[in-house]
């Protein structure tokens, strides 16, 4: 599946002229994926006309790039398949709200109950949790751990065995201890089963969530058209969960890419690793008609991320998340240096006195540093998820390193420049090996690449159509 589709996609970004044919292969690649996952006919349906509409139309006007305007349809599309268009439960601060869990079994739901809690809690709310699954052995064990780590209450039982007992003792202890997030986690099973459903219906009923999260394993395939539609059948899901992402990430897969990919680069080459990963979240939305609001990356208590559409599938299509770093620099960058900074981003000259003066803000960590981690490869490879301390470290290192580099070396865009005497003077003079200030050289050249590829990129202004 995955190999027709990179094939045909290749095609397509190879090909000199985008005419009807190469168009209508890409899109029957896509459409296959999509529907082998499930997606529903008529939304794949409507995708593929809305696409040729764009595109056909937009053709119309002179001079203008198809292969663009063929990006733009597919992102809007790929968009308007992941947003339901309709608003989803928002907690609010120190107004007392129901959310339960439902999902199947080994789904993640116990794991990612907690990551909610956790991440409400540090925006100030008030969590607590509720382990109304007396299905398995050791559940409550479980979520009392987790808890505890987060420093999170929580209610539960080792004795009763009825959940929809629990799950109202529960839910009113913490009412009256003024919690603003009430956490029901519910039990699953390995199959979707009748019993389960009714349980379900019966917490939900006793309990009256204002939330019912469904959360489903992003490794799922096939099934998730149909798990996902019997438990919006059986309780209100207003909103999903999709956890295990990160497993993508393994052989090269999404996850991994996604972060690597460059701005710039054109949807065709990129999409094709990602429709697995774009089909569970369309076949999710598809069947309970409610938002993906966050997704689950890692076993991790912060390894989960709100999940907002544009960016994402910006990111999905190889675009960078232009939308959120546009808005940032906006925000943050100060409205007279952001000419300066943009018009370096499209020059695309990426100095070694560039990485210092962007290692400098991720140092300071101030907003800047933000800005740039939204970048490709500023994030996920010199500074990933859990090794902050260590990346901190690194990036000491090579400022340290840096220090000792001449004004020329540190404005040259020659890498032919660093010659050998050139790197062990810098060694010595740092009092660091040979060997780090390879390693710094290494990571300058693989920034410098993905900086390279924005040369000429048209940076959107604010407000404009912001991915493309
Ligand atoms: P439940 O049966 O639905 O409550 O599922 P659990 O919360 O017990 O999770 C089942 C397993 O999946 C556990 O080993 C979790 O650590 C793991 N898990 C949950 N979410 C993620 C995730 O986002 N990524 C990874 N890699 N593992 C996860
Ligand atoms: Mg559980």
């Amino acid at each position: 599946l995955g190999g027709s589709i990179s094939r045909a996609l290749a095609q397509m970004s190879n090909a000199t002229v985008i005419d009807e044919k190469v168009l209508n292969d890409c899109l029957n690649e896509i459409s296959r994926a999509l529907l082998q996952a499930d997606v529903q006919f008529k939304m794949v349906r409507d995708m593929q006309t809305n696409i040729k509409r764009i595109v056909n139309l937009e053709a119309l006007a002179a001079g203008t790039n198809k292969r663009r305007i063929m990006q733009q349809a597919v992102f809007t599309e790929l968009c308007n398949m992941l947003d339901p268009g309709k608003p989803n439960f928002t907690p609010k601060k120190g107004k007392p709200s129901v959310v339960m869990f439902v999902g199947l079994q080994g789904s993640g739901k116990t794991t990612t109950c907690t990551k909610y809690a956790y991440y409400h809690q540090r925006k100030g709310f008030k969590p607590a949790l509720v382990c109304a699954d007396t299905f398995r052995a050791g559940a409550f064990d479980q979520l009392k751990q987790n808890a505890t780590k987060a420093k999170i209450p929580f209610y539960g039982s080792y004795m009763e065995s009825d959940p929809v007992k629990i799950a109202v003792e529960g839910v009113e202890r913490f009412r009256q201890e003024n919690c603003d997030l009430i956490i029901v986690d519910t039990s699953g099973r390995h199959k979707q089963e009748a019993a389960l459903f009714e349980e379900m219906r019966q917490v939900s009923e006793a309990t009256k969530p204002d939330l019912v999260i469904f959360v489903m394993d992003s490794s799922i395939g096939q099934a998730a058209f149909d798990q996902a539609q019997a438990f919006k059948q059986s309780v209100s899901v207003g909103a999903v969960i999709i956890t295990k992402m990160d497993g993508h990430a393994k052989g090269g897969g999404a996850l991994s890419a996604i972060n690597a990919v460059e701005p710039g680069v054109t949807v065709f080459r990129t999409i094709s690793f990602v429709v697995p990963l774009v089909c569970v979240c369309v076949t999710s939305v598809a069947a309970t008609k409610s938002p993906v609001i966050f997704i689950g990356t890692g076993e991790h208590i912060d390894e989960f991320e709100v999940f907002d559409v544009k960016p994402f599938v910006s990111r999905l299509l190889g675009m960078g998340d232009w939308s959120g770093f546009m808005d940032k620099i906006h925000e943050v960058v100060p409205t007279d240096q952001q000419p300066e900074l943009l018009q370096k981003l499209s020059e695309g000259s990426f100095t070694l006195r560039l990485m210092y003066e962007q290692f400098q803000n991720i140092m300071k960590m101030g907003p800047i540093g933000q800005v740039f981690s939204m970048l490709p490869g500023f994030s996920s490879e010199l500074m990933p998820k859990g090794h902050e301390k260590e990346s901190q470290a690194k990036i000491k290192r090579y400022m340290t390193m840096m220090d000792s580099m001449t004004d020329a070396e540190l404005d040259s865009t020659n890498p032919k420049l660093m010659t050998e005497s050139r790197i062990i003077r810098i060694a010595r003079g740092s009092g660091r090996p040979v060997r780090d200030v390879m390693d710094m050289l290494e990571e300058y050249k693989r920034l410098a690449k993905i900086w390279g590829k924005m040369k000429g990129l048209k940076i959107p202004k604010k407000g404009e159509m912001s991915a493309l």
